[in-house]
């Protein structure tokens, strides 16, 4: 069957940046937030993103608008009827992943792959509120969707061969690279590695060992990684590390090297979210 609509759930930093990627396949886009100024949030990041490659060149404007005419932005999942595929991306919480993909399932056509950008959750038990157990997968994108290249394609207890094969060539078509993860493990690949990075780093500041500039500053420059892990921490949110963190230490025997320090708890208490929030580790108010 060919992939010619697909409906993204949830507008918010990923979603709206895979419901990109997915028109600038040419493929029709449903994206459904809870409410209309999340939707609109995400219809206009998606603009700014491809003004952007305008500006620099990198895109036709006619395709701009190409592009763009083939989202739509809705609140209501009865849009989500005659979609050939989903990607789900509401926030990291597996009674809300669970809840929507039991709805998704009483809406979508029965052949219909259902998968789920979950950055840690199982996906066998997201795929058990669902009476097609074998069409659900983990796609699991990375921050920001259209310029990073990964996708993890996730295998859940029941996901059928060919659900695997048909994401996998989708997100190749999205132009990603694809890894198969062939157990379901909290984290997969990348986030299993990348928390524990994050957890030291802010255990270094909280012992005082170092300031955060300086943590990230030796990252950078003696690891020769792009960001340090509090930039990091702050572009893809540190909310999503803290409900990561929590759901590893639940999932992976109690364990304390996934405790949550102090400091991170601190930061949610203090709605300090990252650049979404408009400031995190450090200030972007200005
Ligand atoms: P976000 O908070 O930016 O966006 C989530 C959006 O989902 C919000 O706009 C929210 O209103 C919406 N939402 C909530 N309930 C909904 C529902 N029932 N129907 C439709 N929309 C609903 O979060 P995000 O950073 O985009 O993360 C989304 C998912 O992607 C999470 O599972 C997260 O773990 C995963 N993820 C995040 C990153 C990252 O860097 N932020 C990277 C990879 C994967």
């Amino acid at each position: 069957m060919e992939i010619k609509k697909i409906g993204v759930v949830g507008a918010g930093t990923m979603g709206h940046g895979i419901a990109q990627v997915a028109a600038q396949i040419g493929c029709e886009v449903i994206m459904r937030d809870v409410e209309d100024s999340f939707v609109e949030r995400g219809l206009k990041n998606i603009d700014k993103f491809l003004s952007k490659s305008v500006e620099k060149g990198k895109l036709d404007a006619k395709e701009k608008d190409a592009i763009l005419g083939r989202i739509k932005g809705t609140t209501d999942m009865a849009d989500f009827k005659d979609v050939d595929f989903v990607v789900e991306a509401v926030i990291e919480n597996l009674d809300l992943k669970k809840q929507v993909f039991k709805e998704l399932d009483e809406i979508c056509r029965p052949e219909v792959i259902l998968s789920s950008n979950t950055s840690s959750m199982s996906i066998t038990e997201i795929a058990a509120a669902t009476s097609r157990p074998d069409k659900v997968c983990g796609m699991h994108f990375f921050n920001p969707v259209p310029l990073m290249r990964l996708v993890e394609v996730i295998r859940g207890y029941y996901t059928s061969d060919e659900t695997i094969a048909i994401s996998t060539e989708l997100a190749k078509k999205m132009g990603k690279v694809t890894v198969e993860v062939k157990k379901d493990s909290p984290g997969f690949i990348v986030n299993r590695i990348m928390i524990p990075h994050m957890l030291e780093a802010i255990k270094i500041v909280e012992e005082g060992i170092a300031s955060i500039e300086d943590v990230d500053t030796a990252v950078k420059n003696g690891l020769n990684y792009p960001m340090g892990p509090f930039e990091l921490m702050d572009l893809t949110g540190i909310d999503i590390a803290y409900f990561v963190t929590e759901y590893f230490y639940r999932e992976l025997n109690k364990e304390s090297k996934w405790v949550s320090p102090n400091l991170l708890k601190t930061m949610i208490r203090a709605g300090r979210l990252g650049r979404k929030t408009g400031g995190g580790w450090y200030d972007y108010s200005k």
